[in-house]
């Protein structure tokens, strides 16, 4: 019986605090709050009841963090809010200590990174304090890691070869719109791609790799190499890899409007002056498309994320697929939301879960993998998130096309 607070009231903090509300004999008690009560408000009402408190808190100062944490006195705080208040979140919960979770890495303002080193400096203040941070538990960062840590647990005495590919084959009806928030979605794609390989990074133009690749109940489909954050943290903790890549898919008309947006400028973090003041394109275009929490209705077809790995069992080669399909208007039904929102909230809900039942201990900042797997991979299907493997078959994404 806990009491948890969870941040951000986008399209993944919707569904993580529908999921936490669903296992309240876990998450006794639950305040959403977020920069606009009204969107924490809405989301409480659609649940129902008096289940769901909420409030108001701007999660840039840390000082409003604290007077929150020190009112409502959760053991765990849930950040699911954007990237760039992890710092200050994480600053909040060691003045009160109170555990920590998120499911994207901290990210300064003025320049994309997606690396870790900044959450992982606050490692020997979270010890001193005996508490726990858990870094990047949605999908993909997150499921890709517990994945990981399963198949090496139980399938491999070393692995060497790892690609994680995510596939979204939905139809949301939009000329353009991003699965989540779009200023982090496009910062992430226009970035320089990418990959590990005998113990170096080897960088590529953005989106400048690419090949068809098969995805189970989908098919076909052309799929870019990417840089993707939780490649950091499973080089680190599995120095066996040879080579880690990550693949995402995108269609055809999704980059070439992504094209134009960048060609024009668009896209740009660098301020621009307009009419005297300040604006930041990418700023100004995430105020005009779509929301990302808005597109779950109607929105058709599967997403399909999962790991393709090869290494040694025993001597011999081997390899594993292990994935998860998420039928978008499933999701809808479930959680009044798009796949997308659905794959990071059900894990960032599982992530607590274990936190709080004791599954996952220990003082400090730690990603995923840094766990024991098969608890999280067994709540996985009970909450929404079926997986399926394949062992010693040919791997999808190493096929000659
Ligand atoms: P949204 O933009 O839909 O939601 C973000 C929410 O955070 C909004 O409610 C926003 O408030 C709130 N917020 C922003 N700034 C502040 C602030 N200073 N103080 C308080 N609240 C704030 O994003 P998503 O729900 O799509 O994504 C949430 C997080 O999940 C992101 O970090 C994203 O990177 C991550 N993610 C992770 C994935 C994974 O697989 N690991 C996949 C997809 C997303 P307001 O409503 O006022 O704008």
């Amino acid at each position: 019986m806990s009491k948890v607070l969870i941040i951000g009231a986008g399209g993944v903090g919707n569904v993580v605090t529908r999921k936490c509300a669903s296992v309240p004999e876990v998450f006794s008690d639950i305040m959403l709050a977020s920069r606009t009560v009204e969107k924490c408000k809405k989301i409480a009402a659609g649940i129902g009841g008096d289940k769901i408190k909420t409030a108001k808190v701007d999660a840039d100062n840390v000082d409003e963090l604290v007077s929150l944490i020190e009112a409502f006195k959760p053991e765990l705080v849930i950040n699911v809010a954007l990237p760039y208040q992890d710092l200050t979140i994480m600053e909040a919960c060691l003045k009160t200590r109170t555990h920590y979770l998120d499911t994207a890495n901290y990210e300064p303002k003025d320049e994309a990174k997606f690396e870790y080193k900044w959450q992982w400096a606050f490692h020997d203040r979270f010890k001193e304090a005996g508490i726990t941070a858990v870094l990047g538990c949605g999908f993909d960062p997150g499921v890709t890691g517990v994945f990981t840590a399963y198949a090496a647990k139980h399938y491999f005495d070393e692995i060497h070869y790892l690609d994680i590919v995510d596939c979204n084959a939905g139809d949301h009806g939009k000329y353009f719109a991003t699965n989540f928030n779009p200023e982090i979605n496009i910062r992430e794609i226009t970035q320089n791609g990418k990959y590990w390989e005998d113990g170096k990074w080897i960088e590529t133009r953005p989106l400048g790799i690419q090949k068809p690749i098969e995805y189970p109940g989908i098919g076909k489909k052309e799929s870019y190499l990417l840089y993707h954050e939780e490649l950091e943290s499973l080089v680190k903790h599995f120095p066996t890899l040879k080579r880690a890549r990550f693949w995402m898919t995108f269609g055809e008309r999704y980059i070439t409007a992504l094209n134009v947006l960048q060609e024009v400028g668009m896209t740009s973090i660098k301020p621009v002056k307009f009419k005297g003041i300040d604006i930041v394109p990418l700023e100004f275009l995430k105020a005009v498309l779509p929301d990302p929490s808005s597109l779950g209705q109607g929105y058709k077809g599967q997403t399909s994320i999962g790991c393709q790995i090869r290494g040694v069992k025993d001597g011999k080669q081997r390899t594993y697929y292990v994935w998860n399909n998420c039928d978008h208007e499933k999701a809808f039904r479930d959680a009044n939301a798009q796949a997308v929102s659905y794959t990071t909230g059900v894990p960032a809900m599982i992530g607590a879960m274990m936190m709080l039942t004791g599954k996952w201990q220990g003082a400090g900042v730690f990603n995923v993998e840094q766990f024991d797997p098969d608890p999280f991979m067994e709540k996985l299907p009970e909450y929404g998130l079926p997986w399926h493997e394949e062992v010693d078959k040919p791997l999808p994404v190493e096929k000659r096309q």
